[in-house]
């Protein structure tokens, strides 16, 4: 018992840093946002970003700031800037990011390729992954087929059961190679933090590609192997990705970390209660500071939404 009060005393001690009283300690919290540099900062995600802040700032926790960059495609140094700009607009400040460094640097998630490519070695090798073969014509040919027969398609797992002798064959044959998460029988389920208790039955979650045959790895793999390595221990995000979170648990689990808290946030609707697009208005926070719009005016009416 002593020791355990002790500790959590040394814990939450009220602790002044600098000007800015930084609230109570709490060393175990830490949070992200994590956009993708794909465009500007919508205000749907300013406001995850505040949230994730707030919870930060309240509990004396670290706020992170990841920048995930892996399609390189559509991300650009522009965006990069302009999401930076804006969060300091609205006066969220991050404890480890892309410019202030951190102990968990690099925070720009295409320079952390290695480690997800690292990862996904990791899952086939315990065996909760394996390679696939399948070319994405005979993919996309075996969906419309199933599409046309009025069905959905998930990936019938065809690689799952490969001899030894055909993988030889295939391997000598350099045919291109994915990797897919092998999803076990059974339920998965998490307590969302907003939503309470959630689960999905494991027969409908495709055996999921981890790393493309380029050696890219997709979202799943990249955001999950990051929040381990960051140790995030609480995922604010948006509803949009509820569907992703059960992927992302049995990756947690398969990879032997501990599976974070999640809480997924709702969207903002327009008064047509559809997903706010430009339909509506302004969506860029960049836009309504150009429109004279106070930071604090913004932080308000997004905290209060
Ligand atoms: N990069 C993702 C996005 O912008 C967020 C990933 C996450 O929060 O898990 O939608």
């Amino acid at each position: 018992m002593g020791i355990l009060n002790r500790n959590s005393e040394i814990a939450n001690r009220q602790l002044t840093i600098g000007n800015r009283p930084s609230a109570i300690y709490n060393f175990g919290m830490r949070v992200r946002f994590a956009p993708s540099p794909t465009g500007y900062l919508h205000v749907g995600g300013a406001r995850t970003a505040l949230f994730n802040w707030l919870l930060a700032r309240q509990q004396g926790g670290a706020f992170v700031l990841r920048i995930e960059d892996t399609d390189t495609e559509r991300s650009s140094w522009e965006m990069v800037e302009g999401i930076v700009d804006g969060l300091r607009w609205l006066g969220l400040d991050w404890d480890e990011g892309p410019d202030s460094g951190g102990p968990h640097a690099p925070y720009f998630q295409s320079q952390r390729v290695e480690r997800h490519r690292a990862a996904a070695a990791q899952l086939v090798d315990s065996g909760h992954a394996y390679y696939c073969y399948c070319s994405p014509a005979l993919l996309q040919e075996k969906r419309a087929a199933a599409e046309t027969a009025g069905g959905g398609w998930i990936y019938d797992r065809t690689c799952c059961a490969l001899s030894a002798d055909e993988i030889a064959r295939l391997e000598a044959g350099g045919v291109p190679r994915a990797v897919r998460f092998r999803v076990p029988a059974g339920t998965t389920r998490f307590v969302d933090l907003v939503h309470g208790p959630i689960e999905f039955d494991n027969a409908v979650i495709e055996d999921f590609v981890i790393l493309r045959s380029d050696r890219q790895p997709t979202y799943h793999l990249s955001v999950v192997t990051d929040d381990i390595d960051m140790a995030i221990s609480h995922v604010v995000r948006g509803d949009d990705h509820i569907s992703n979170t059960p992927k992302h648990v049995l990756l947690f689990a398969a990879l032997g970390a501990a599976v974070p808290s999640f809480a997924h946030v709702p969207l903002i609707l327009g008064t047509d209660k559809k997903r706010l697009s430009k339909r509506h208005g302004a969506t860029s926070v960049v836009e309504y500071r150009r429109q004279g719009y106070l930071p604090e005016a913004m932080v308000n009416f997004l905290g209060l939404l």
